[in-house]
């Protein structure tokens, strides 16, 4: 491969530069058709991808970008490259960590699914840039220490998760003081009117329709059982710097209203957009302005109706979950996620039934060794051990 091509500066004068980690997933696919359109405001430096690297090639011949890293090891050493010229090609997932330093990239958009996307976005938040966040599960586990580091490093973390870039907008209504709470709207997914034995039964297909969203795999269970809203208060608290006791769950099927922020007088400002995530990605890499973007927009001339209910936390006990790791803090949030992602990964394979995978989960956190204060060595190690544990409980 060659090497980068330089890049006038006059060319990414008034551009900002953009790294997409993850850019063949829905957050990914989704990032560059906003980049597509938005291409007088967003140059694209750099591009990874796990598996799908014939999407990986045709993203590069469109986009151009300076280097992709092809993260999977194997996939990437049998796979017959073409020539990409004016683009290096790096192999492994150590090499994500040149493309976030680059002096050239500006913001690097961290949409790798899972704790597999803990490392880069550390590394992008070390080197001080902009992080188009939509990897909540670094949050999950290492909320305290990304925090710490994004705000030793100057560096900016701007919200991709529906809801958190929502609240992110509607903060932006009072003081950060005059916050009262923070209810986080939930689809409720596809099970959402299911009895608990009828959840007993769903297989994998089912879950994965989801009624509002078009995600990748992982979300799409996670929304299903519900899991994604606790993943999505423990996210909410670290990056906003909430007490749990100030986020709330509310289930509004349309998807219509992103989330609602309640002010000490009692106003509550929430934010509504048609369920389409180009919205907040290009929120977070347009902000601090507003431009017209490839969105879909409200149709105020349709009828509609807009529900809001309580969650049923005895149908869906992942929100309880969510709320008591949120409380607990420390390594409890490593052991919540990891579990989640072995045991989702069961489900997909068909070891584990539906209501498993929030049953694994509440079995190994009460199992672990709680370190209130955790390093990213120990957060690390209670990855692996989780995962471990959420293993031995599948085969019990
Ligand atoms: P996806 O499964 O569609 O895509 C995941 C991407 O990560 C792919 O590009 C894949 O190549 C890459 N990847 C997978 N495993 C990897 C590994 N081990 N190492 C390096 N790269 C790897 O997932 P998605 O739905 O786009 O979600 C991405 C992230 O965004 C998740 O953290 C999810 O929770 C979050 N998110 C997604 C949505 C959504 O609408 N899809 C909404 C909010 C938040
Ligand atoms: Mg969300």
């Amino acid at each position: 491969m060659s090497q980068p091509h330089p890049v006038a500066d006059a060319e990414i004068a008034g551009r900002k530069t953009v790294a997409v980690l993850g850019s063949t997933g829905s957050i990914g696919v989704n990032t560059l058709e906003v980049a597509r359109q938005l291409t007088d405001r967003i140059r694209v430096s750099g591009l990874s991808a796990h598996r799908n690297l014939d999407l990986l090639v045709q993203q590069t011949r469109e986009f151009n970008p300076d280097w992709i890293v092809a993260t999977n090891e194997s996939c990437a050493k049998k796979y017959r490259w073409p020539k990409l010229p004016g683009t290096q090609l790096l192999i492994g997932h150590d090499q994500l960590d040149q493309l976030v330093t680059d002096v050239q990239t500006q913001v690097v958009v961290a949409a790798i699914v899972g704790t597999a996307g803990l490392r880069s976005t550390l590394a992008a938040l070390q080197a001080g840039k902009t992080v188009a966040l939509a990897n909540k599960e670094t949050l999950v586990a290492a909320g305290p220490l990304v925090m710490d580091l994004a705000a030793r490093s100057d560096a900016t973390i701007l919200p991709v998760d529906s809801e958190h870039n929502a609240v992110f907008q509607c903060m932006q209504s009072g003081r950060r003081s005059e916050v009262h709470r923070v209810c986080l709207t939930a689809s409720g997914g596809p099970f959402r009117n299911f009895s608990r034995e009828q959840m007993q039964l769903v297989t994998a297909e089912q879950a994965l329709a989801h009624p509002t969203w078009d995600m990748g795999q992982k979300i799409s269970i996670d929304s299903a059982t519900m899991m994604n809203k606790a993943l999505e208060i423990i996210e909410a608290r670290w990056l906003f710097d909430l007490s749990p006791d100030q986020i709330e769950v509310v289930v509004h099927p349309q998807s219509i209203v992103h989330s609602l922020v309640e002010f000490v007088d009692g106003s509550v400002i929430a934010q509504m957009s048609p369920p389409d995530m180009k919205l907040p990605i290009q929120h977070a890499l347009t902000w601090p302005d507003r431009v017209t973007g490839p969105a879909r927009r409200m149709m105020f001339q349709d009828a509609m109706s807009l529900e809001f209910r309580p969650p049923d936390i005895g149908r869906f006990p992942a929100i309880a979950l969510g709320l008591q790791v949120a409380r607990q803090a420390g390594t409890a949030g490593a052991v919540l996620n990891a579990a989640n992602e072995a045991a989702v990964a069961a489900f997909l394979d068909r070891k584990i039934g539906f209501c498993d995978i929030v049953r694994a989960c509440q079995d190994v956190l009460q199992q672990h060794a709680f370190e209130p204060q955790p390093t990213i060595e120990q957060i690390l190690e209670m990855d692996r051990w989780a995962r471990e544990e959420t293993g031995k409980w599948i085969l019990a």
